[in-house]
């Protein structure tokens, strides 16, 4: 017999979150348009039609803001699975398993280069890995990538992209919350600007941590962000959330972001911040 029972309260499914492709074609979630595939892609990922944003790979993400001439680097960290966790498959299958759909060892890519005249360090989460959760080594990563702008006396922007911390790591996952808010508040003590920039998804232990610690903190139009996601939510309080609840629009209305800067102009912006931000 189980301890719990759950009684028969009915969840909307986000019919927006499902997209559907054949072949050289893709559906967007938001309008229902269909998109030609490379079209998309020389869009950066963005429907032409109604701006939706789809998700946009770390690499990607890297080369479209840095300056040709950057240099990837911190890739070489592995997990070393420290709990021998098996869910419904082994740990070590999974991380395999995402390893060859990536080509990354984890969740997370660090880049070394310049936007526009100015040398930053960025670091890009890869959702496609585990749902971009936070492992050891996502965490060892990004404090490598503070330590480097520390070190360089550049600024840090870190790109989130995630769904918190990795269950399978247990509590060598959460130490990262800590591990890289005190990595941050050295950075902070330094002078060097933070920027932090949020897409769809930003939940969990990221936003928890690193995410809202930002002395800039920016998002892309119409990306969850939160702590609990929306279903955990709603199966907590059995009430439908209101339209919008956790995107970027209604974080900025209610004070937690400061800015919303689409994809197309997140280069130029981040040039003009950094500008006034390191004067
Ligand atoms: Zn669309």
């Amino acid at each position: 017999m189980s301890w719990f029972k759950r009684e028969d309260h009915k969840i909307v499914n986000d019919a927006a979150k499902t997209v559907r492709t054949e072949g050289l074609w893709i559906k967007c979630g938001s309008c229902n348009a269909a998109l030609f595939k490379a079209d998309l892609e020389a869009n950066l990922q963005v429907c032409p039609k109604c701006s939706n944003h789809f998700r946009f790979d770390a690499r990607s993400r890297i080369a479209n803001l840095l300056e040709p001439g950057y240099t990837l680097v911190d890739l070489e960290l592995r997990s070393t699975d420290p709990l021998q966790f098996t869910d419904l498959k082994p740990y070590k299958s999974r991380l395999a398993d995402a390893q060859k759909k990536t080509g990354l060892n984890d969740a997370i890519v660090n880049a070394t280069g310049h936007i526009g005249p100015h040398p930053v360090v960025l670091s890009a989460m890869e959702y496609s890995f585990i749902g971009g959760s936070m492992g050891a080594v996502v965490g060892e990563t990004i404090a490598r990538a503070v330590d480097r702008a520390l070190a360089a006396r550049h600024p840090l922007i870190i790109i989130s992209a995630s769904g918190g911390a990795r269950m399978m790591e247990g509590i060598a996952s959460l130490m990262q919350l800590a591990k890289i808010s005190a990595a941050l508040a050295k950075l902070d003590a330094a002078g060097i600007p933070y920027i932090s920039v949020m897409t769809d998804p930003t939940t969990g232990g990221v936003t928890a941590s690193f995410a809202m610690l930002g002395d800039l903190n920016i998002a892309e139009p119409g990306a969850l962000i939160g702590f609990a996601g929306p279903r955990v939510i709603e199966q907590t309080i059995r009430q439908k959330l209101p339209p919008g609840f956790q995107r970027s629009e209604f974080l900025l209305e209610h004070g937690f972001l400061d800015a919303i800067v689409p994809r197309k102009e997140m280069k130029s912006y981040l040039t003009q911040t950094l500008t006034w931000m390191t004067q």
